[in-house]
């Protein structure tokens, strides 16, 4: 079975509807939480992962934009995207919102996978540096965790004790890019299949990926996506400009 993994999409529709132009076909789709905020158009990516089906976690962005929970740990500049989300968002997407279901999950049939937003120990937790991943490793079961919330691309695993941090590394900067990972069924791991609509590695390219359950491939994908229209969305709606200028950036 092919899982076709999606996080942080963050009602960024163009860079949505890039990565869904060059995913491969697959059999289930995983969605990693963080379908709205900081973006413009909650209610068509809410539209569009509704459609994509298939299993969800929540993230902390999905709660604050439904009222699930309060914005006051956000910045300043989150929480007022929050607020304009909740506004905009039609009932019935708030409504699917606000019942997405809290990490981990299993991924059905697959007692060796779970998902999760942040970490399986902390729907909230960032797990970016190997210190954030020593815990979430050692204390969770699961063989294979797939999570997002960092916004960055990245393998950590644990073998025999022996913590490890690989990240992706692409042939370019620009185009569709691919980077392959063959995971190990003796090994556990955190994997993290980037973000689709507001990466933070440096590389403005959407990010999302593809796991084989049966040859244990794990493809990172990156694709370059009509950044300017995501900005100009962003300024039309009158949120705040560095939502739009940080797409440029990747941070
Ligand atoms: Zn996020």
């Amino acid at each position: 079975m092919r899982v076709l993994l999606l996080s942080d999409i963050h009602s960024n529709l163009e860079g949505l509807d890039a990565c869904l132009g060059v995913a491969p076909s697959c059999d289930k789709v995983v969605n990693l939480g963080d379908i709205v905020g900081y973006g413009a158009s909650p209610n068509e990516v809410t539209e569009r992962s509704r459609k994509l089906g298939g299993l969800f976690v929540r993230g902390n962005h999905d709660k604050a934009c439904t009222g699930v929970m309060g914005v006051e740990s956000f910045n300043p500049v989150a929480g007022l995207a929050a607020l304009w989300t909740k506004q905009t968002l039609n009932p019935d997407h708030l409504e699917f919102l606000k019942n997405l279901p809290k990490g981990p999950l299993p991924l059905d049939g697959l007692p060796d996978v779970q998902l999760v937003h942040g970490s399986p120990l902390d729907e909230d937790q960032y797990v970016i540096v190997l210190q954030d991943a020593v815990e979430p490793l050692m204390r969770t079961t699961v063989p294979l965790t797939f999570f997002g919330h960092t916004h960055i691309q990245c393998v950590f695993s644990v073998k025999e004790n022996k913590l490890e941090l690989m990240r992706p590394m692409y042939r370019s900067k620009d185009g569709t890019d691919t980077y392959e990972v063959k995971l190990d069924r003796g090994v556990r791991y955190l994997v993290n299949p980037g973000s689709v609509g507001q990466p933070r590695d440096g590389d403005k390219r959407a990010g999302f990926a593809v796991f084989d359950t049966e040859s244990y491939l794990f493809t990172f994908h990156r694709v370059p996506y009509n950044i300017k229209g995501a900005q100009e969305r962003i300024v039309a709606a009158k949120l705040p400009d560095r939502l739009a200028t940080r797409l440029n950036d990747g941070r």
